[in-house]
């Protein structure tokens, strides 16, 4: 009765007009976990009562996981993340990732009869965030990249892509940016 009482307490977050429960979830050590785990974790804490969940980009699949587990009561829960990017564009990159603008891979718009690898070319510019730059920036790579040059608007990438996207926008957009890293 006790332990009831105290998941039920509520808290303000400062001026945000954001109330909580005062239990939030700490989704750190949802990393070390499987994605099955951690759904049936997140689903236990919200059936208990916790609505608040923080995360961070540098929990590797944390935000992953919580999105996978909690989108079906998305509008019900508060999600607080941090991000160590540098600068503005940074920032608002890692929220166009986050509200779901962003290519998944799948390679479902695939063949592209420019022959663009879609799948690594629309979201290069993460792919680099995340690993050692030399690996992309090799003759391979670069020759790959280069295709998004031959791209002629013909829209199958996006008539295909299930995530509605504008994929030969993305590749040109990770072009230009991988043009300026390899000067
Ligand atoms: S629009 Fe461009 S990227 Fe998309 S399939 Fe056609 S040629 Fe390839
Ligand atoms: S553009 Fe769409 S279909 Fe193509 S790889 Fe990305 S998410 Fe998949």
């Amino acid at each position: 009765m006790e332990r009831q009482a105290k998941i039920m307490d509520k808290v303000t977050l400062g001026s945000t007009g954001i109330t909580v429960n005062k239990n939030g979830f700490g989704a750190l050590p949802i990393q070390r976990i499987s994605e099955g785990e951690a759904a049936a974790l997140l689903i236990k804490a919200y059936d208990n009562g916790i609505n608040f969940f923080d995360t961070a980009r540098g929990y590797t699949d944390s935000e992953k996981k919580i999105g996978l587990s909690l989108s079906g009561v998305r509008k019900k829960i508060y999600i607080a993340t941090k991000t160590p990017a540098a600068n503005d564009h940074a920032f608002w990159e890692d929220i166009a990732e986050l509200s779901g603008d962003f290519c998944r891979g799948c390679g479902y718009c695939l063949p592209c009869p420019a022959k663009i690898c879609i799948p690594i070319a629309a979201r290069m510019s993460l792919l680099m965030k995340r690993s050692p730059e030399s690996f992309y920036l090799g003759k391979e790579a670069r020759e790959s990249m280069a295709h998004v040059e031959d791209c002629t608007d013909c829209g199958h990438c996006k008539a295909h892509c299930p995530y509605g996207l504008d994929a030969s926008k993305l590749v040109r957009e990770n072009w230009e940016k991988f043009k300026k890293i390899m000067v």
